[in-house]
C-alpha cells in the first residue's frame, strides 16, 4: 500500500481537475483495502474511496478528508464455474475482456467503460440497455470502520444508474458475477465493434479530458415510455454553444463537458448551472447529475455551496 500526503487529485480522475488532499492511500487488493480502512477509521480520519476517478469532478481547493484510491494495476480475476469472483479494484474492461477469453457471456456490453468494477457496481454503470447490475450475484462489502459482511444482489437495489451504496457510502471490496457460457469468437467480435463505436462516438481522454455522460437520461412519464436521452434536450435548448472559462460541450455529444486549456472544476460547475437552466427553460424538465462533485464548490450565481 501506498500512501501519499497531499496528492494531487487531477492526477487520479479522467476529467484531471482536483486539487490535494490530506493523504491518498493506493490499495489494490480486498485486504490492502480493509487495512487502510481499518487505519483510517482508528484514527478517526474522515475518508472518502474512489476508484479511477471517471465519474467524479474533484474542487480545485482540494479535500480536508483522506482518499483510499481501490484500483490494482493488474486485474484479480478467480473462475468459479460460470461465476467469476473479482476484486471491486479491477478495472471493468479488464474484467470484460478476460470473460471474452474464457468464452463467458454476460458483460461484453460493458467494453471500454471507463472505471473500476466498484465504481460500476455502485453507480449500476451500464450500455445498450443492459447493466452490471444485471448479473452481480453477491459482494463482499465493508462499512467504515472495516468490518466485512457478503451481500446479495437484493442489498443493492439497483435501478438505472443506481444503487443503494450511493447514500450508505459502503465499501465494495469484491464481487461475484454469475454469467453464461459463451461462443468466444461471437464475443470477441462483438467486443471489437462497440470499441470501434465507442471510438468513434467519446472524446479521447487523452485530448478531451472528461467524466463521460454529465446528466442522467429522463425518466419515462409512464410506464409505456422509454428513457429519453438527455444529450438531445441539451442539444436542442442549444448547449453546445455554452462555455465557461476552459470548460466547453463536447461537440459530437451535448451531455458531455470537456476540460480545455486553463479549465478549472469551479468552470465545470457553472457550466453544468448554464446546462440545466437552459433545459428547464426550454422544456420545463430538470436535468439530475450522473457525475459526482467532491468536496467544496461555490456558485456565484446560486451562492449554494456543495459536498459529497
Ligand atoms: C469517456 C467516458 C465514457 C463513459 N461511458 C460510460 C458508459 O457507457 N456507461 C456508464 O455507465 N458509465 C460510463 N462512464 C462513467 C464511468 O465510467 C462509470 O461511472 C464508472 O463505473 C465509474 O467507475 P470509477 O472506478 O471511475 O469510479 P469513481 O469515478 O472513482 O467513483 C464513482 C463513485 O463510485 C464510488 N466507488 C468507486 N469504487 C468503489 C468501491 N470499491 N466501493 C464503493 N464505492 C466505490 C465512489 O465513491 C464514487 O461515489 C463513462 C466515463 C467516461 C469518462
Amino acid at each position: 500500500m501506498k500512501a501519499i500526503p497531499q496528492a494531487l487529485l487531477r492526477d487520479y480522475t479522467t476529467f484531471q481537475l482536483g486539487g490535494p488532499c490530506r493523504l491518498l492511500m493506493n490499495c489494490e487488493t480486498p485486504e490492502e483495502l480493509q487495512k487502510a480502512v481499518k487505519s483510517l477509521s482508528k484514527d478517526k480520519t474522515h475518508f472518502i474511496l474512489i476508484g479511477s476517478g471517471s465519474n467524479l469532478v474533484i474542487s480545485d481547493n482540494g479535500l480536508k478528508a483522506a482518499v483510499i484510491r481501490y484500483v490494482s494495476t493488474a486485474p484479480l480475476i478467480e473462475r468459479d464455474g460460470n461465476d467469476v469472483v473479482v476484486a471491486a479494484s479491477t478495472i471493468l474492461d479488464d474484467l470484460v475482456l478476460y470473460c471474452v477469453d474464457e468464452s463467458l457471456e454476460g458483460l461484453n456490453y460493458a467494453t471500454g467503460i471507463p472505471g473500476t468494477v466498484g465504481g460500476a457496481v455502485v453507480g449500476n454503470a451500464g450500455a445498450w440497455g443492459k447493466q452490471v447490475g444485471d448479473v452481480l450475484k453477491s459482494a463482499v462489502i465493508l462499512d467504515k470502520k472495516g468490518n466485512l459482511k457478503e451481500v446479495k444482489n437484493s442489498y443493492f437495489g439497483f435501478q438505472y444508474r443506481h444503487s443503494r451504496l450511493k447514500e450508505t457510502n459502503d465499501i465494495i471490496s469484491s464481487v461475484r458475477f454469475t454469467l453464461k457460457a459463451g461462443d468466444p469468437v461471437a464475443l470477441a467480435q462483438k467486443r471489437a465493434e462497440i470499441l470501434k463505436i465507442r471510438a468513434e462516438k467519446h472524446p479521447d481522454l487523452k485530448t478531451e479530458p472528461c467524466a463521460g455522460s454529465f446528466f442522467r437520461n429522463i425518466e419515462p412519464t409512464s410506464k409505456a415510455g422509454k428513457r429519453q436521452a438527455a444529450g438531445w434536450f441539451l442539444e436542442q435548448a442549444g448547449a453546445k454553444d455554452l462555455r465557461v472559462g476552459g470548460a466547453y460541450i463536447f461537440k459530437k455529444h451535448a451531455n458531455i463537458i470537456i476540460k480545455g486549456p486553463r479549465c478549472t472544476s469551479k468552470d465545470v460547475y457553472d457550466l453544468h448551472l448554464k446546462m440545466i437552466e437552459i433545459v428547464k427553460d426550454k422544456f420545463s424538465l430538470q436535468l439530475n447529475r450522473e457525475v459526482r462533485f467532491v468536496g467544496p464548490f461555490h456558485s456565484a450565481e446560486t451562492k449554494k455551496e456543495e459536498f459529497w
